[in-house]
């Protein structure tokens, strides 16, 4: 009997972890770390799993919450294959380096997880590189990647054993960004689907109206002179951000922006994979040669002399920089010199983890004491600056979660990543979609015991043609008919009154 057990993301964001055991095989759904936290209590809850014996991981997405304890995995005995498509072993690469060099920098060194050697070992032998719609298969089991939409290279996964099928969304994306959008179309009806629910109960305003206030604040900004540090994710949400405000910029007054650390590879990255995007950057970047993320005003440093020539200078600026949720690296170096300035803004962008600056940051807390990453010094910082919130997101939201989960029919739904309230909000709007919703807890085994899969919850007509036969064809089916001389179509329903009133 097939079996699940929610190492990780059981009602919290962050170190998704699913180990599923089918047909004496062991494979994880992804291996991620909290962002908001160090040292071993970032991990998944491996204890009760035989690292040694895990056969594969399948990697949803490179994002750290999904991939970042994948060497300490290796470090403490894992030698199993680990697949993920191509683009996200591109992005997968830097993004562990950056984490290796934040651990080395900034976690006390009895916390620190994985080294170097761990990442080249599975940069070098154990990573399988794979694509959207190429089944592979591990013994007896079959695996299918599907676009998720959410950052460049996301995947859903499909996995089939004999009759059994099961669906994990990984993140999904929302309908409003660069990449193109998720289907539902060949994976309806499964067994089993493990969504994520970040942004259950939760809808957000149109990206169109978002951008509009982000650019509006950011503009008002330049003109008064103004800073601007918008803290970012280095993959996916720095590219949704250049889009948004390349989409803008004649409206903007002439000004540079600067793109530090990561965000400046994971461009190139991105640059690479055009044809991942969505229908209309593909277009425009095969007819006419438009990139979407880069144009005229972009610009990186050089030198950490040159960012500081910048600050001596009035001259108002853009400036994006990871982390996103100002952890660590650039971001917080450029919050120490942009957070003290009046006229300055500090846009955060998207959810925001508690336990993060970016949180407390936006939840009204003005007093903080921040690491200069470059001097190693401690400096107690007084924020004058403005702060703005605006809600841009590489997730679904909830009524995009609700129209996914409604379309592809579970006999069983597990809903994972997100915090409790929201997994709870999201459970309630889609009872009528699934056969059992189970919201597990960090620990928790869910038995996958199969059950048949449900008959079609269609409504049939029957249509009567001569007294002994019938064809019985589903509620909403129409067919062409021909009637007193007029050609129509008609409902199921029509044609079966039509014979009947004879
Ligand atoms: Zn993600
Ligand atoms: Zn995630």
């Amino acid at each position: 009997m097939p079996q699940l057990r929610i190492l990780g993301a059981g009602r919290e964001v962050g170190r998704s972890c699913i180990r599923l055991d089918v047909n004496n095989h062991h494979f994880l759904l992804d291996c991620g770390i909290d962002p908001a936290a160090t040292g071993p209590k970032a991990l998944p809850d491996f204890s009760g799993t035989s690292l040694e014996n895990l056969d594969a991981i399948f990697v949803s997405h490179a994002h750290l919450d999904h991939t970042g304890a994948i060497p300490e995995l290796v470090r403490r005995g894992f030698k199993g294959k680990i697949f993920m498509t191509l683009p996200t072993l591109a992005l997968v690469k830097l993004l562990w380096q950056d984490e290796l060099s934040i651990m080395e920098r900034e976690w006390p060194k009895e916390d620190r997880l994985w080294s170097s050697k761990e990442m080249h070992q599975v940069l070098n032998k154990l990573a399988v590189p794979t694509t959207y719609h190429e089944l592979f298969k591990l013994d007896s089991i079959s695996v299918n990647f599907h676009n998720a939409g959410h950052i460049l290279g996301s995947t859903m996964t499909e996995l089939m054993y004999k009759d059994f099928r099961m669906v994990y969304s990984g993140d999904l994306g929302t309908s409003s960004n660069h990449l193109r959008y998720w289907r539902t179309e060949d994976l309806a009806y499964p067994d089993v689907l493990i969504c994520e629910g970040t942004y259950g109960g939760k809808n957000r305003k149109s990206r169109e109206e978002t951008s509009k206030e982000f650019i509006e604040s950011v503009r008002a900004t330049i003109e008064s002179g103004g800073k601007i540090l918008i803290p970012t994710f280095s993959v996916g949400k720095a590219q949704e951000i250049l889009k948004i405000l390349k989409d803008s910029w004649n409206k903007m007054p002439n000004t540079e922006i600067y793109l530090e650390g990561m965000a400046i590879e994971t461009l190139r990255i991105y640059e690479q994979f055009l044809i991942y995007m969505d229908d209309k950057v593909r277009r425009a970047y095969l007819f006419n040669n438009i990139n979407p993320f880069r144009w005229g005003a972009l610009r990186t440093f050089r030198s950490i002399s040159e960012r500081k020539r910048m600050y001596q200078g009035d001259c108002p600026c853009i400036i994006l920089a990871p982390s996103g949720m100002l952890r660590g690296g650039w971001s917080i170096w450029h919050m120490i010199r942009i957070a003290t300035g009046e006229k300055n803004l500090i846009a955060l962008c998207g959810h925001m983890e508690e336990g993060t600056t970016g949180h407390q940051l936006m939840t009204g807390a003005r007093n903080f004491t921040l690491k200069d990453m470059i001097s190693k010094e401690s400096k107690e910082i007084e924020v004058r600056c403005k702060v703005a919130h605006f809600d841009i997101s590489a997730h679904a939201m909830h009524n995009e979660l609700c129209n996914y989960i409604s379309k592809i029919k579970p006999e069983r739904l597990v809903l994972v990543h997100g915090d409790e309230a929201s997994l709870r909000a999201l459970a309630e709007s889609v009872r009528q979609h699934a056969g059992e919703i189970i919201i597990p807890s960090i620990g928790e085994a869910i038995n996958l015991e199969h059950k048949p899969l449900p008959a079609p919850k269609e409504v049939h007509v029957e249509i009567p043609i001569s007294q002994s036969t019938s064809i019985i064809v589903p509620k909403n089916f129409s067919m062409r008919v021909k009637h007193h001389g007029k050609e129509s179509f008609m409902r199921a329903e029509e044609i079966r009154s039509l014979i009947n009133n004879r």
